[in-house]
């Protein structure tokens, strides 16, 4: 058969450890035998970052600017451990971070459902994809213990030196804590503009909640960018793709989530996203199939897996032993970012052949076929958990199928 054939290449960031076995066997295994693959390959795994002073990993994200797609495997974010572990030069950034802030991007993440999973809220039949607004509030906070008698106040001084004071609060009676923090409208507006298109793009409904009601310059001025964005912009296009964009209180946004059945993106704010997409992860099973996917507001795309390097599994591979990871989520970065050049490109083949590689993959599960992980939660009679790589053959014969068209 011939190999599909492909027209800009993608942007392929390699990784570290775990994951890294897993990229180069899905490689072999489930894309190039049917894909003559066109990548500009980054090396973003640590040695690499260490010997480039992490010059790859700008150049990578450079590189994403330019073709439009990147996929992703993940990398270790070094620590103390890792000074040692690799003899780093420094204590290098995360490449996450180093490319979020380079594209301006925001992350969404989406649950991948199969059949014998059940989520443990069991009417979430759909996926919820969270995006999260990665800037500001408490995490570029300034805070202070104070003592009491104090006077604490909100303090700007515009470009000409005038002074504008706020009281927080008079501690007359109290040692306590103040907290101050920023955001920029500029922030806020990419972070709308992200949602919108991805909104537009997968062909869902995007809820955005804050608490307007408490705070009422702050949170609403988030409300007001999205509004005034979505009114210009993209109400149109939304009512054309038959998609709807809805502002609500957080609360209420919580109890409607709770009683839904997903299908929708749920757009939140630095701290919410945080606390919910973990929520939201644990629910639908296991962080191992989560995908992830930056979205920059000019329509730039960065694919790949929620989870890390799966490390102790990495440890066990050096040894020699079994090792059982599940690879879904990395695949899924893969013909994520496979569909999104195919689309830009024009290309329905390429974007047939991702639609056929997630369909085999989850065929495979669906038939009892999956990584250990998996068989933990799985209600399917008959489950096999295999090694990692019998996982990949196992879709592969199945992909292969599906691409004769049998
Ligand atoms: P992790 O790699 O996600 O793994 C945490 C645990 O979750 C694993 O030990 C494993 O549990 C389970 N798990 C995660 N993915 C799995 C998979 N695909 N298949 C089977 N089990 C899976 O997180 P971590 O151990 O906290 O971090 C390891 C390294 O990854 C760190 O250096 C961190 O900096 C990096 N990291 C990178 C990214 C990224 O690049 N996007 C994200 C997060 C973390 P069991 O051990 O119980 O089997
Ligand atoms: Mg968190």
């Amino acid at each position: 058969m011939a190999k599909i054939q492909m027209k800009t290449p993608l942007v392929e960031m390699d990784g570290d450890e775990m994951t890294r076995v897993i990229w180069k066997m899905i490689k072999d295994i489930l894309i190039t035998p049917f894909v003559d693959l066109k990548s500009e390959y980054y090396d973003l795994g640590l040695e690499y970052r260490n010997e480039t002073n992490d010059q790859v990993t700008i150049d990578s994200a450079e590189a994403t600017k330019k073709y439009g797609v990147a996929v992703k495997c993940a990398t270790i974010t070094p620590n103390a451990a890792r000074m040692t572990e690799y003899n780093l030069k420094e204590m290098w950034k995360s490449p996450n971070g180093t490319i979020r802030a380079m594209l301006d991007g925001t992350v969404f993440r989406t649950p991948i459902i199969v059949k014998g999973i059940t989520p443990y809220i069991p009417t979430w039949t759909k996926p919820i994809t969270i995006a999260r607004h990665a800037y500001g509030d408490v995490y570029k906070n300034t805070e202070m213990q104070v003592k009491q008698g104090s006077k604490c106040e909100l303090v700007c001084t515009d470009e000409s030196g005038n002074e504008t004071r706020e009281l927080i609060y008079n501690f007359s009676d109290s040692d306590g804590i103040i907290q101050g923090l920023h955001n920029k409208d500029k922030s806020i507006a990419s972070f709308a503009r992200s949602c919108f298109n991805f909104a537009l793009d997968t062909k869902q409904d995007i809820w955005f909640a804050t608490k307007d009601t408490i705070s009422k310059k702050y949170d609403h001025r988030f409300k007001d960018i999205f509004a005034e964005i979505y009114e210009s912009e993209y109400k149109e296009r939304f009512e054309a793709a038959g998609i709807e964009y809805f502002y609500t209180l957080i609360d209420d946004a919580v109890a409607r989530v709770i009683r839904s059945n997903g299908g929708y993106i749920w757009a939140c704010k630095n701290y919410d996203g945080d606390v919910m997409s973990d929520m939201v992860a644990t629910a639908y099973g296991s962080l191992a199939m989560m995908t992830s996917v930056l979205v920059s507001p000019d329509g730039v795309y960065e694919y790949e897996a929620a989870h890390g390097t799966v490390q102790r599994h990495y440890y066990k591979h050096l040894k020699g032993e079994r090792t059982s990871t599940n690879s879904v989520a990395t695949i899924f970065a893969w013909s994520g970012a496979l569909r999104k050049r195919g689309e830009m490109d024009n290309l329905p083949e390429l974007m047939d052949y991702a639609d056929k590689l997630e369909k085999a993959t989850i065929q495979t599960i669906e038939e009892g076929v999956m990584t250990g992980d998996l068989a933990a939660l799985s209600s399917i009679e008959n489950k096999q958990s295999v090694d990692t790589e019998t996982f990949l053959v196992e879709i592969g014969k199945r992909l292969k199928l599906l691409v004769e068209g049998n």
